[in-house]
């Protein structure tokens, strides 16, 4: 057992988390996540409508009697989305951990706060972690360039942003970005966080809803197989480096803007990949903890050997050092 100010707060019995995920985050992966232990998010984007968020949370409930949350993130998006109708879904369905990611959730903070809700910030700048934390952000996600998705544009990795962030951030914060394994849950702590978040690894297990093909290519490549896309946007994403990255990153090179790229990286067609492991139909998002990836759990089994395996590491590898 691994106690943290983190596990704490949340009422879970183990410092790991699955973040939000577009297309994957569903009840699935969240329910097997909460029922091993560990923080599952539901991706709110994921469902069409803020009505199928309010289904979701309810199938969820049904596999599940274990505390999980929802991921809200606030990027530009191809289509307008309704924010705030999704911000009611999450709270008439009595949930109480919101993950906040693209934008600061200062606007949203009262409603959240009113209705007893926690909100766990991702942040991938020190900066952007003392605002959440000035805000009033409950637990802060920090995320190094190491992360799938969204990783800022100050290309911080994790081994540097975590320390820097634990010397001047006092509410918990866990680690994003590149963790896999026991040996990133123990460096974590070291760094000064109070767990892990983790979102490509829980691709690569057996209940995460997405394509068996998709789970192979994780395990198949290595931490030099994601590219970054849409840099010149200022709205940097890392994805699995397929055909469709390598044409969109072209085309930047070529100047061209959203309207021209959009085609190729919308993320409805990245959700065909998922759905029937048709690898170069779209782009999809992976980290370069693919590098550390070579298995498809369960996420009872992943997160049952990653704290069992942090355990030895600090008590036999590091205590035994200290000795
Ligand atoms: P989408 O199809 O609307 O957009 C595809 C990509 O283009 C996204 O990366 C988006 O941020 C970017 N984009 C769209 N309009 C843009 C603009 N005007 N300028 C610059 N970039 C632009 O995205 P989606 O797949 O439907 O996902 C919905 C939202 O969730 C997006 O904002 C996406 O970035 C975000 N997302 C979240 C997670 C998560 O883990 N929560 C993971 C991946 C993506």
């Amino acid at each position: 057992m691994i106690r943290t100010r983190f596990t704490e707060m949340f009422g879970v019995q183990h410092p790991v988390v699955q973040g939000g995920m577009q297309w994957v985050g569903r009840a699935e992966l969240t329910s097997a996540v909460a029922n091993a232990g560990a923080l599952g998010f539901l991706t709110a984007l994921t469902q069409p409508t803020p009505e199928d968020l309010v289904k979701e949370i309810a199938r969820c409930r049904e596999m599940t009697d274990k505390p999980f949350g929802v991921n809200l993130t606030i990027l530009p998006t191809l289509v307008p989305r309704p924010y705030g109708e999704y911000i009611d879904a999450i709270i008439s369905s009595g949930i109480k951990i919101v993950e906040t990611a693209g934008n600061s959730p200062k606007p949203f903070l009262p409603k959240f706060k009113e209705n007893g809700v926690k909100i766990i910030h991702k942040c991938t700048s020190v900066r952007h972690g003392i605002s959440a934390e000035k805000v009033g952000v409950d637990a802060i996600s920090m995320d190094g360039f190491e992360c799938a998705g969204h990783p800022g544009e100050d290309d911080i990795p994790n081994l540097v942003l975590l320390p820097a962030a634990a010397n001047v951030i006092k509410i918990p914060m866990i680690a994003s970005g590149g963790l896999a394994d026991a040996r990133g849950l123990v460096a974590a702590l070291a760094l000064g966080c109070e767990g892990v978040n983790m979102g490509t690894r829980f691709m690569a297990t057996k209940e995460a809803p997405i394509h068996q093909r998709v789970k192979e290519a994780i395990v198949g490549s290595d931490e030099r197989s994601t590219a970054l896309i849409l840099r010149t946007l200022r709205n940097t994403s890392r994805v699995f480096g397929n055909s469709v990255a390598k044409k969109a990153i072209a085309m930047e090179k070529e100047g061209k803007g959203i309207e021209e790229i959009g085609p190729y990286v919308a993320g409805a067609k990245g959700r065909v990949v998922y759905e029937t492991g048709d690898m170069e139909h779209g782009i999809w998002s992976a980290g370069t903890s693919m590098g550390l990836i070579n298995d498809i759990p369960t996420c009872k089994e992943l997160v049952d050997r990653i704290v069992s395996e942090a355990e030895a590491i600090i008590k036999a590898r590091l205590g035994g050092m200290a000795a």
